[in-house]
């Protein structure tokens, strides 16, 4: 009786270690220590033995009954401790780890050109206008001296939404819409997406220009000559050389092209400047004064000059890009380096 209580003993303790679980762990419990268990049987059938066993077998079968007891309480904690550490191992957190990255985005090369070439125009007493992209031909065209038969109108050139409206093919409509609600003094840039029909390495039938005017009692060639002189070298550096060049616009009279000495080679000639060292980068002049009469401004009263540049050919000469496209295929390759 006394080895069978033993063998009793150790299996219980066996099977108690191989259990993975509590509710395993209560079945072992209720097989050995339970109202049928073994133990619990072999306390039942000591009836049967002689007066000398039964103390004897009892007191051991209650020894074994306790030490059971107190194998299968350790073997519970062990197993709650198993399992809570489990459950802190699968919900760790590591705030040590490097958090994830947000990639952040940047100006586009010709807004960051844009807002430059607005700061420098600001520090010179400009304030900002803008207009609808979509604009009556009065305002895109007639206003501003450029009659019905005037080639700058051609089909080839101007995208029509209808006989009257079309997409602006240069932000001077701007100019008549600011002088139709201002009195002079006014002086004010215009930056905006402009539209033609026209598309290489050097066109884009969307492109953006920026187009300044001033008006005041007192306004001479003089004025524009210093204002843009101080524009040029602002934005391209100090020591660049400027030259007025006469030329045509309907808008302006006298007009003046400005040319800056070629950035790639220096003034010696090059491709780029297709060997003349100059680099012609704005059209300018002293509005004329059929703009003036159409917005309402004495011409007698008043003069001013305008001027305007396409800011994409301000951008490829100061960063040297010799595909206007580049700035419209969004290549984070090429967009990165601005
Ligand atoms: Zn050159």
């Amino acid at each position: 009786m006394k080895d069978k209580l033993n063998k009793i003993e150790a299996a219980a303790l066996q099977s108690a270690a191989e259990v993975v679980s509590e509710a395993e762990l209560q079945q072992v419990r209720a097989r050995y220590l339970g109202r049928k268990g073994e133990i619990t049987a072999v306390m039942k059938g000591m009836g049967q033995l002689s007066a000398e066993e039964r103390p004897l077998v009892g007191a051991l079968a209650n020894e074994v009954k306790d030490r059971l007891e107190a194998a299968f309480v350790e073997r519970q904690k062990e197993l709650r401790n198993q399992a809570m550490q489990q459950k802190l191992a699968s919900e760790r957190l590591d705030v040590t780890l490097p958090g994830r990255k947000h990639r952040r985005g940047s100006k586009h090369p010709i807004t960051q050109v844009t807002e430059e070439i607005v700061a420098i125009f600001a520090a010179l007493g400009f304030g900002v206008a803008e207009g609808p992209e979509i604009e009556k031909d009065f305002y895109n065209f007639e206003a501003l001296n450029i009659p019905k038969d005037h080639p700058a109108r051609d089909m080839q050139d101007t995208f029509y939404v209808s006989e009257d409206v079309v997409l602006r093919t240069h932000t001077s409509p701007v100019q008549i819409r600011t002088m139709l609600q201002q009195q002079p003094p006014v002086r004010v840039v215009a930056p905006g997406t402009v539209y033609r029909r026209d598309s290489d390495i050097t066109h884009s039938p969307m492109f953006h220009q920026i187009e300044g005017f001033l008006v005041d009692r007192t306004v001479t060639f003089g004025d524009l000559k210093g204002i843009l002189t101080t524009f040029v070298t602002e934005f391209f550096g100090q020591n660049t050389a400027v030259r007025f060049r006469p030329s045509f616009f309907p808008f302006t009279e006298p007009s003046a092209e400005v040319d800056i000495q070629c950035v790639i080679c220096g003034g010696s000639g090059c491709r780029v400047c297709g060997q003349s060292g100059w680099l012609e980068i704005l059209g300018s002049g002293m509005i004329d004064p059929e703009v003036f009469k159409s917005v309402g401004y004495d011409p007698e009263l008043y003069s001013g000059f305008a001027f305007g540049m396409g800011i994409e050919r301000i951008a490829m000469l100061k960063y040297g890009v010799n595909d206007l496209r580049l700035f419209f295929e969004n290549d984070l390759r090429f967009l990165k380096q601005f």
